[in-house]
């Protein structure tokens, strides 16, 4: 595999990036400088895929004001994919306006829904987010973190959910992130999304990865399913276990990082 360690690399036609920890900073808020190289790699003609667990909610109200901030031409903004809920929600800009994707194939059952509302007085330290609507996302209350002995304990519950759920409902997925508990469809996931990005992209040639966390390799991983050459760069703390494929460092880590990345290709 190439590397792209010395930069000035322009061969890549379309960039993939998870959300949190990537494009957002330490107070989860969407980086501008790195929607700003997101965009300037949009006008160069490059296709940019945001592939992420996040709700439709949440781009249209944190990550699209962002980009519409600098004044995209309709060519430049049909360029952006917005994958959310794990391939089975999305965004994409259709003429001028946002068209709205769904696919609840893989969608948890109301019935489950119902059964793991009905559970959460059990973990006062987190919250149903009803903003996901073909899984199911329990967050943690951030506003209860207010000493280490509760951040303790919420990371408690985090586990003490994830057990509880796995158990209950194994025809699903329940997973864990730093921050949430992730109850799913089989099937559904990074892989998924990545998949969906790509059916709305067309084609794609030389990709940029680049991701924060183990779950992200899945985007990777797709990749070469299909054959697809690509770049991963990895902009989270400390070691991904046993990649199946090269993975670069970016010399900075998060939203810090991929700025460095982005601002590296010409
Ligand atoms: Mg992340």
């Amino acid at each position: 595999m190439r590397t792209a360690t010395t930069g000035g690399f322009d061969m890549y036609d379309a960039f993939f990036f998870d959300c949190d920890g990537v494009i957002t900073n330490k107070r989860a808020q969407v980086d501008s400088q790195v929607i700003f190289e997101a965009y300037r790699h949009a006008h160069s003609g490059r296709k940019i895929a945001f592939v992420t667990g996040r709700s439709l909610d949440w781009f249209s109200k944190n990550l699209i004001p962002a980009i519409e901030r600098f004044n995209p031409t309709p060519e430049e903004k049909r360029r952006f994919f917005f994958i959310g809920e794990y391939g089975n929600r999305w965004l994409s800009f259709s003429g001028g306006t946002l068209a709205h994707g769904s696919d609840d194939s893989l969608a948890v059952p109301e019935k489950v829904r119902t059964a793991v509302r009905n559970e959460m007085h059990r973990f006062p330290y987190l919250s149903f987010d009803e903003t996901k609507e073909s899984f199911i996302s329990i967050e943690v209350r951030h506003e209860r973190l207010v000493s280490p002995q509760a951040e303790r304990e919420a990371q408690r519950q985090i586990d003490e959910a994830r057990g509880a759920f796995a158990a209950k409902f194994p025809q699903l997925v329940a997973i864990r992130t730093l921050y949430a508990v992730d109850v799913m469809g089989k099937g559904v996931g990074k892989a998924a999304a990545t998949r969906r990005a790509l059916e709305l992209m067309g084609s794609v040639s030389q990709a940029l990865v680049i991701g924060d966390s183990e779950i992200d390799l899945e985007m990777g991983e797709e990749l070469r399913r299909k054959g697809i050459e690509f770049d991963f760069y990895y902009v989270g703390e400390g070691q991904i276990p046993r990649p199946s494929f090269p993975v670069k460092k970016a010399p900075g880590l998060y939203a810090e990082g991929t700025l460095e990345v982005l601002r590296g290709v010409r």
